[in-house]
């Protein structure tokens, strides 16, 4: 059996503002794992922060020391609250499945900043934070001005429908079974 240093326990909180815990694990994957598809399977939910911490086991440490703390914000591209900016790593994912957008630290050249749109491959590389959501936005812009255009750009709009009516016919097939 393993000898276990540390533990790391994630949590979430929510829309009343309290804190959910959601285990503790042996691992810092697992752990981020747990947390990752608690977001994901309830991104409509109205989570507002989660965090995850590392704690060493026989300690009287009576600090944990941060590994993650997120907070949900509004999509540059989708608009929906369910842009989680994690402010220890300064990353960012919208966890809303249709949309997914991202910024992350560029791992190829030092102090640039990558982000993208999964659906149609935009990615873009800049200097800050702040360029990185404006990049973003500005393309969540095209994107709604197209829609306007009635254009045949796989529009986020379509993925928003599309995503949504899945959920749809998902339930009502279990309903049949
Ligand atoms: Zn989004």
């Amino acid at each position: 059996m393993d000898d276990y240093e540390f533990v790391f326990v994630p949590s979430i909180v929510n829309i009343d503002g309290n804190i959910e815990g959601l285990g503790i694990y042996s691992k810092e994957s697992l752990a981020f794992d747990a947390l990752k598809k608690k977001i994901s399977e309830n991104w409509s939910s109205g989570y507002k922060e989660a965090q995850l911490v590392m704690w060493t086991l026989d300690s009287d440490d009576s600090k944990a020391v941060p590994l993650k703390h997120m907070s949900a914000n509004v999509c540059p591209i989708c608009d929906e609250r369910t842009f989680w900016t994690d402010a220890v790593e300064l990353n960012a994912l919208c966890y809303l499945p249709a949309c997914q957008a991202w910024i992350e630290s560029s791992d190829k050249e030092m102090d640039k900043i990558d982000c993208g749109w999964p659906p149609i491959g935009y990615t873009s590389q800049v200097d800050t934070l702040a360029d990185a959501l404006s990049s973003l936005r500005n393309y969540g812009a095209k994107i709604r001005a197209s829609v306007a255009d009635d254009s045949d750009i796989f529009t986020h709009r379509t993925l928003l429908e599309e995503y949504e009516k899945s959920i749809e016919e998902d339930s009502t097939s279990n309903l049949e079974e």
